[in-house]
């Protein structure tokens, strides 16, 4: 193929709305292939809409981009300010007489009866025939270009190689085709990435859950572990290791290994990588993270107590799958009017053997001097033994307790890490 470093690839979202995980899949491929090729990325905005273009949807698409760790060589780009170059190449079409007027508007007169072919690098050769296209605007009576316009004149004057993109765009394809035509221009090699779609196999969309990058910021996913599911949704890692680091499938992805069949958009799945980005953060980094929602959920103010959040995230983090997960399960360790599971505080506290059983534990956890996991662990056997009782008898009760939940991180690594004064006060509470 072409000299690779001389690769330029773009990405070229519309301010028209939220950066959708669609979007934030194709910026990501073209961001790859750049890394990959050694090549360049540009950002270009394709802003000629007026109306519906709006700058807080171009802050926060910038804002994701970067939270996603998309980095690009040239740009941004606006196409608002290129106006004069789209309506000059128009001209040039007319003046080949490729293309007519219409009060100010510039129409391109297609062809009929002629094939035109795509050589795409994701699905092979596709065909279309002009029958089926009608006249193309090309520069509107407002002075603005229509999208498949602007477009080719942008990826010519900007040198773009490849143009990887979703294939909802194959059917624009055609017609960029003939534009380039028309310009006597080359034109890039395409690769039309099949669609994330919806679990269901429908388009994806709201109907599905949330298809904003930020919502899933919102919800605390990493982005590190949203990109590695999108890249797992169109590319099957040779060693079949689904944790992929950005920086080393920037070393090994390549246009030709992109599936060409539509993949599923599967929260669960997404939930389980994110999992293991969080399990395996440095817990600093994770309180960094972290920080704010504690904040916020008025966990913590703004001197905190490093030491012990830091002891709590390293308790949780192997069971949170989201950050903010990490708000109901770490509650009870800030607040001591954490929320009490009723179910299990009913089939736990009606009859009076467990409160009996409670007390027993309480007056020997009292007259402990180290506080410690293995040997709260090793008190609670032996009372248990001693009553002739199951442990889990005293678990469960003593969990509901202390934290209001029979779920949670071992028992004893959260008295531990409770201390003695808290639970002891937190037994005898309920014990009351
Ligand atoms: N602005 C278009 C979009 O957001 C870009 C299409 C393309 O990549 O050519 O869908």
């Amino acid at each position: 193929m072409e000299n690779k470093s001389k690769v330029r690839v773009r990405f070229a979202p519309s301010p028209t709305g939220y950066l959708h995980l669609g979007s934030a899949r194709t910026a990501l491929f073209n961001w790859l292939y750049a890394r990959y090729t050694n090549g360049k990325l540009i950002l270009r905005i394709e802003d000629t809409d007026k109306e519906r273009s709006k700058k807080e949807f171009l802050d926060e698409i910038l804002e994701d981009l970067k939270w996603l760790g998309m980095d690009w060589d040239e740009g941004p780009f606006f196409q608002s300010k290129r106006l004069d170059i789209y309506k000059e190449k128009a001209e040039l079409i007319l003046k080949k007489k490729l293309a007519y007027k219409e009060g100010n508007a510039i129409i391109y007169k297609v062809e009929k009866g002629k094939v035109i072919k795509i050589n795409d690098l994701v699905h092979g050769e596709i065909e279309f025939n002009t029958d089926e296209i009608k006249d193309q605007v090309l520069i509107k009576s407002d002075g603005s270009p229509v999208y498949n316009f602007a477009c080719v004149v942008d990826d010519d004057s900007m040198g773009i190689t490849h143009i990887i993109r979703g294939d909802d765009h194959i059917s624009n394809t055609p017609k960029q085709i003939m534009f380039y035509e028309a310009l006597g221009l080359k034109a890039p090699f395409f690769a039309h990435m099949p669609l994330m779609m919806g679990k269901d196999g429908s388009k994806l969309s709201k109907r599905h859950g949330c298809v904003a990058v930020f919502e899933y910021k919102e919800q605390g996913f990493l982005p590190e572990a949203l990109m590695n599911y999108f890249l797992l949704l169109g590319w099957t890692p040779k060693d079949g290791k689904e944790i992929v680091k950005l920086k080393d499938a920037a070393r090994k992805f390549d246009i030709k290994d992109i599936g060409s069949v539509q993949a599923r958009f599967d929260m669960d799945k997404l939930r389980w990588i994110n999992a293991e980005y969080i399990k395996n953060e440095p817990s600093k980094m994770l309180f960094a993270l972290l920080k704010e929602r504690f904040k916020k959920a008025g966990y913590v103010k703004d001197t905190v107590k490093e030491d012990y959040a830091l002891k709590i995230i390293e308790l949780y983090k192997t069971r949170a799958k989201t950050l903010e997960e990490f708000i109901p399960l770490t509650e009870c360790f800030f607040r001591d009017d954490y929320k009490v599971d009723e179910k299990a505080y009913k089939k736990y506290f009606t009859d009076a053997e467990s409160k009996r059983n409670l007390e027993v534990l309480n007056k020997r956890l009292k007259a402990m001097k180290e506080f410690k996991a293995k040997t709260l662990e090793d008190t609670c056997r032996v009372v248990a033994e001693e009553l002739g009782i199951k442990a889990a008898k005293l678990i469960h009760p003593t969990r509901i307790a202390i934290s209001g939940s029979t779920k949670g991180a071992g028992l004893f690594e959260m008295m531990e890490l409770l201390g003695k004064e808290k639970v002891i006060k937190r037994l005898e509470k309920i014990l009351k």
